[in-house]
């Protein structure tokens, strides 16, 4: 059985690039020009919590480190490096290296690099935190929204809960549908560029991990503004479209986690830049509500202009 050590030699060790000093020492080094600042976060996947005992490790490599990137995209910063906690209940090599894979296929793509971690015996959780860099002063905050801006989604929300109801036996989808929701709840594709592009154009924008409505909560309370979506104008894909079930149709499109599409918010004045760069980057941005003065919440209104009542987002600790 391999030691931790040739785990993480024959695993997770890459020639450092970007970084000034990578896996191997007691800490990584990494350099950031002096103009910009750093952004960090850290994000958990248990099992049994996160992902089901048996879940595909390629996928999982793939998603732990989405999840992460979906997080500087959302702050409108360039991600950089990152390091990787993992507890694995056993060395099962044809494991690690499927979850490496999956992982630094993510990583290559974006340019971002492994720079560290720790490794440990326990029961499987996989802890990444990733580090990106931004010009301090262009940061996609949450509490930068004001009343009167639209309210902006990317792609379309639903899709990747829509899947998990396909895998509990709660919906019925056709192949093609089933397939495209399973991707989308799998392997996510983190929006980076979207969101470095927003800097200087977005107010505020955060990720859809949780939820529509309850992501735009975030917002809404960090901002101090009241947000009005339109249930007509929030776009739908094809399995969602196709889906009998009203009730889980908009539990999914207002509710429904693990979306990783961009939330924000924007003054009306940048209408035309923010449309010109859904053309430009060929990512779907529609206007789906607006920021008012009033209590900090999120009222969603159906086409008569009557407020719908929607699922809240996913709590750890809720009831
Ligand atoms: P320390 O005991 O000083 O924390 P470790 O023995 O845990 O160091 O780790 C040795 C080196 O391997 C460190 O540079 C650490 O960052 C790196 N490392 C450990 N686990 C991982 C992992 N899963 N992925 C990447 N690097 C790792
Ligand atoms: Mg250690």
């Amino acid at each position: 059985m391999a030691s931790e050590f040739e785990i993480i030699a024959r695993h997770f060790t890459r020639p450092a690039r970007s970084a000034v000093l990578g896996v191997g020492d007691d800490c990584a080094i990494v350099r950031v020009p002096a103009e910009l600042a750093m952004a960090l976060t850290t994000d958990l996947l248990a099992e049994g919590t996160h992902f089901l005992p048996g879940a595909d490790p390629l996928r999982l490599g793939h998603k732990a480190l989405a999840v992460n990137l979906s997080d500087l995209a959302a702050m409108g910063a360039d991600p950089r490096w990152f390091t990787l906690a993992l507890a694995l209940p056993d060395a099962d090599e044809a494991w690690i290296a499927e979850f490496a894979r999956g992982m630094f296929a993510l990583a290559d793509r974006f340019g971002v690099e492994l720079v560290g971690g720790d490794t440990t015996r326990g029961p499987r959780m996989i802890s990444i935190t990733a580090c990106g860099t931004l010009p301090p002063a262009l940061a996609l905050r949450r509490d930068g929204a004001a009343s009167g801006e639209d309210v902006w989604l990317s792609g379309a929300t639903g899709d990747a809960a829509l899947g998990l109801a396909h895998l509990r036996g709660a919906a019925r989808l056709s192949a093609a549908a089933a397939r495209h929701c399973l991707a989308r709840l799998e392997t996510p594709l983190p929006l980076v560029e979207l969101g470095r592009r927003l800097r200087g154009i977005a107010a505020s924008a955060i990720d859809v991990s949780d939820g529509l409505v309850a992501d735009l909560g975030h917002i809404a309370e960090r901002s101090g503004v009241a947000i009005e979506l339109w249930l007509g104008q929030i776009p739908r894909s094809k399995a969602l479209a196709e889906c009998a079930d009203a009730a889980l149709v908009r539990d999914c499109l207002l509710g429904g986690g693990d979306d990783y599409e961009l939330a924000f918010t924007a003054p009306a004045a940048r209408r035309a830049a923010i449309l010109a760069l859904a053309a430009e980057l060929g990512l779907p941005l529609a206007r789906i509500g607006r920021v008012r003065d009033g209590a900090p919440g999120v009222t969603v209104l159906d086409d008569a202009g009557a407020p719908v009542t929607a699922r809240s987002g996913y709590d750890h600790f809720g009831a």
